[in-house]
C-alpha cells in the first residue's frame, strides 16, 4: 500500500513576542498513524498543535494537510481537535447534544440548517462515543470520563480525518482512562483516523502509540517509541533529574 501523507511539518519556528518557542521543526505523518507527542512543560507541544489547525502562522517554514498549504476550506473539519483542558471548562448550561452538534458548525457553517446528512454524523458521533443515552443531560453533571467521551464525539461530529488530542486525560481515573485510549486505538485502528496525542504520561505513549516525537523547542527525536522511550533519551528530553520507570516496557 502507498503511503499517504496528511501532515508535512516543514522547517517550522516560531516565537512569541521574540521569545522562541519552536525551532526548525521538521517530520511528516502517515495517513494512519498513531503518533504520541511529549516534550517538558513549555516545549512547545500545543503551540505545534495551533499552527498545524492553522490557528497560528509560524514565522518561517509551512505546513500541509493532504498537501494543500492552506486548504480552500479551512483545515477545521479535517482535523477534530480536543484542547487541553476542554473537559474541565464546562460551567455553561448546555446539553450533550448541543455540545457535539456545535462540532458539526465547522463544516456546516454558523447559519445553514443541519442537513439529513449533517445529522447522522451527529448521531454516528454520539453512537461510537456512546453517549446517545446522554444527549439530554447537560455537560456540567456528567462525570470527567463521560466528559471526555463528549468532546471526543464533538471532534468526530465534522467526520474528521484526523483527530488532534492535547492531554485528554487529565481529570479522569485511571479506569475511565483505559477504557479511553482503548477507544481512541479502535478509532485509528477500524475507523483509519490517525491520531495526534500529547501526554505527559510517557507510559501512556510507550504503550499506546505506534511513533512517537520528542518536542523541547527543538525536536529531540522522532521514531518508534521502542527506540526512544529509554533513559537515555528521556533524560535528554526532561533533563538529568528524571526519574526513569516504564511499566511492563
Ligand atoms: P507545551 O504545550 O509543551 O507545554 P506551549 O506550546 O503551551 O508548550 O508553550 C510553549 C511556550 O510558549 C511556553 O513558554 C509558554 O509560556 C509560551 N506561550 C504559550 N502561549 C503563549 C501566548 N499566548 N503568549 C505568550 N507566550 C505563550
Amino acid at each position: 500500500m502507498t503511503k499517504v501523507s496528511c501532515i508535512e511539518v516543514r522547517d517550522v519556528s516560531f516565537n512569541y513576542n521574540g521569545n522562541p518557542v519552536l525551532e526548525n521543526i521538521t517530520f511528516t505523518v502517515e495517513e494512519g498513524e498513531y503518533l504520541g507527542i511529549i516534550g517538558p512543560n513549555g516545549g512547545g507541544k500545543t503551540t505545534l498543535f495551533k499552527i498545524i489547525l492553522g490557528l497560528l502562522k509560524p514565522a518561517t517554514g509551512e505546513v500541509r494537510i493532504y498537501g494543500e498549504p492552506e486548504p480552500r476550506f479551512g483545515r477545521r473539519h479535517i482535523i477534530g481537535y480536543v484542547p487541553q483542558r476542554a473537559m474541565a471548562e464546562v460551567y455553561f448550561p448546555a446539553t450533550v447534544e448541543e455540545i457535539v452538534r456545535s462540532g458539526r458548525t465547522a463544516r456546516l457553517g454558523l447559519l445553514k440548517r443541519a442537513s439529513k446528512d449533517d445529522r447522522a454524523a451527529i448521531d454516528r458521533a454520539m453512537e461510537i462515543t456512546d453517549v446517545t443515552r446522554l444527549k439530554k443531560r447537560l455537560i456540567g453533571e456528567l462525570s470527567g470520563g463521560e466528559r471526555q467521551r463528549v468532546f471526543i464525539a464533538r471532534a468526530l461530529a465534522s467526520e474528521p480525518k484526523i483527530l488532534i488530542l492535547d492531554e485528554p486525560d487529565v481529570g479522569v481515573d485511571v479506569t475511565s482512562q483505559e477504557k479511553f485510549y482503548t477507544f481512541i486505538e479502535d478509532l485509528n485502528r477500524n475507523l483509519g483516523i490517525t491520531v495526534l496525542l500529547i501526554s505527559h504520561d510517557i507510559d501512556v505513549v510507550a504503550h499506546q502509540t505506534k511513533s512517537v516525537l520528542c518536542l523541547n523547542r527543538k525536536l529531540v527525536c522522532h521514531g518508534s517509541p521502542k527506540k526512544f522511550i529509554n533513559e537515555e533519551y528521556m533524560q535528554e528530553l526532561y533533563g538529568k533529574k528524571v526519574k526513569f520507570i516504564l511499566h511492563g516496557h
